[in-house]
């Protein structure tokens, strides 16, 4: 028997420290919450996704009382996108929550489902899609979905 160790590197950025580039698309995360349809869990989620053209493509999460008919943030964003501007490489994404009048300290994460749905799309555009996780303060930065989601089901 041997153990193996998976290890995730996670930039944490103050919002000064960061490009104008990624400054700008943690801004569109941001601005999309307001557009979320929550009123189940009034946790509004915006996201925010750089294409290799330059075009930016943000979304919100969208809930339904047929629970769990709703999507997240980060798959109406990336499906939208790739709807829009098939075959398109995606190169970054942004996530952003806001809760009870402010958006949430620690950044948040996407879940499984988002998880397995970003890579494949990682998978189609051949390089890693860059994640930014937004806190009030903080940022997360990680080079590429497989930073989330090790010993991921690649069947494709
Ligand atoms: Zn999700």
């Amino acid at each position: 028997m041997e153990n193996r160790i998976i290890t995730t590197k996670i930039g944490v950025y103050s919002h000064n420290e960061l490009s104008a580039e990624d400054k700008n698309l943690v801004e569109c995360a941001k601005n999309a919450t307001a557009t979320s349809y929550s009123p189940y869990s009034k946790f509004q989620v915006g996201a925010a996704l750089l294409l290799d053209n330059g075009e930016v493509i943000s979304g919100s999460n969208q809930e339904n009382a047929a629970f769990p008919s709703g999507t997240c943030a980060e798959r109406t964003t990336i499906f939208y996108a790739s709807a829009r501007y098939p075959g398109v490489r995606f190169r970054k994404l942004a996530i952003a929550a806001f809760t009870e009048g402010m958006f949430v300290e620690e950044p948040v994460s996407p879940c499984g489902a988002c998880r397995q749905a970003i890579l494949e799309y990682e998978k189609l555009g051949g390089e890693p899609i860059e994640i930014l996780l937004v806190g009030r303060d903080k940022v997360y930065k990680l080079a590429g979905i497989r930073s989330l989601l090790p010993l991921s089901f690649e069947d494709f």
